[in-house]
């Protein structure tokens, strides 16, 4: 079967006010992915996907989801579309399984139809065993869960969710992670905004990496990898802030990249075993107190590096 474009979004612009959220990005997203739109906070992830979920209004640019153009023909848009939004939004005193029927009747579903739909999403989102407890004795990683399963009970094509796993315990978190997995093999398509790269990685047929309301790369993980050859990233803790700039560091033979922050100095390395001893060196004849050393493989976070001068890291 033929693959059609789910999602797709050409040349959007969003202002605040004076602030512009969102500078002039596009993007296709097929049918059957996993797509990650990861970036820092302030990106402009959240404005792009309340504009595609036809939740704002864009400034400028076309959306269109299965086709339809949500200028348009936002409702039949709407229809495709099952939004988690990042405020969770729940009757704190009715149980779990209440807050899904009273969402599914919003949706005209009614009777047997409706209770099955509930039973099924309850599985999904493991949440059977606590249906019947109010809301309000929830986690945030269970509210969290119970948010994505209000957003699957008309049964939509397509997903989108904001940033699913902020501030939840680690259990939830590897439960939604792995319902998104679990939606996708039924078929879903899955647009997925975070900041946190290993999601981006894990979960993502296709990675968009998006700062200060551009989208400044695009493709698989691999593909993304690629982008910074072969180098390291040696990331240095120190005892105490770090000078704005610690000059001589970006001279030193092997260093491609110094990016100093707080008292984090992330480098761009061609061999980690090389520079280190040097970088040790050049840290005590300087007075800084190197508290850990960590060495990566090339991956998001250093093409992120790679390509703004900043960690995507909080
Ligand atoms: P992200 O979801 O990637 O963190 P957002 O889309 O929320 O990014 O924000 C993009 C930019 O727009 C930020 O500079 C943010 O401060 C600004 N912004 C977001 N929402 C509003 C709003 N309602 N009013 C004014 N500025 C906003
Ligand atoms: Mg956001």
């Amino acid at each position: 079967m033929e693959k059609k474009t789910a999602i797709k979004i050409e040349g959007l612009h969003r202002y605040y006010d004076d602030i512009q959220a969102v500078r002039g990005a596009s993007l296709e997203i097929e049918e059957g992915m996993i797509f990650s739109l990861l970036g820092p906070n302030g990106a402009g992830k959240s404005t792009t996907i309340s504009v595609i979920a036809g939740l704002l209004q864009p400034t400028e640019g076309e959306v269109e989801i299965m086709g339809y153009p949500v200028s348009t023909d936002a409702q039949q848009a709407k229809k495709f579309i099952g939004v988690v939004p990042q405020e969770i939004a729940l009757y704190d005193d009715l149980s779990g399984r209440e807050n899904l029927l009273f969402w599914g009747r919003m949706y005209d579903l009614s009777g047997d139809e409706l209770q099955t739909r509930v039973d099924q999403i309850l599985d999904l989102v493991e949440l059977s065993d606590r249906q019947k407890d109010k809301v309000e004795k929830y986690s945030g990683g269970m509210k969290r869960r119970l948010n994505l399963g209000i957003a699957l009970l008309h049964e939509p094509e397509i997903v989108i969710m904001d940033e699913p796993t902020v501030g939840i315990d680690p259990q939830s978190r590897r439960k939604i992670l792995d319902s998104v997995k679990a939606l996708n093999k039924a078929g879903m398509t899955v647009l997925y905004t975070t900041h946190y790269m290993e999601e981006a990685q894990e979960l993502s047929d296709q990675i968009a990496i998006m700062d200060q309301g551009e989208i400044i790369a695009r493709g698989t993980n691999d593909e993304l990898v690629k982008i910074v050859g072969e180098y390291d990233r040696v990331e240095l803790v120190f005892s105490s802030e770090l000078p704005a700039k610690v000059n001589s560091w970006d001279t030193l033979p092997g260093v491609s990249q110094v990016t100093i922050e707080g008292q984090y100095a992330n480098l761009l390395v061609e061999d980690a075993n090389l520079v280190l001893p040097k970088l040790f060196e050049s840290a005590g004849k300087a007075n800084l107190q190197i508290t850990a050393v960590n060495i990566f493989e090339p991956n998001l976070e250093t093409v992120f590096l790679h390509l703004t001068g900043r960690a995507l890291r909080d």
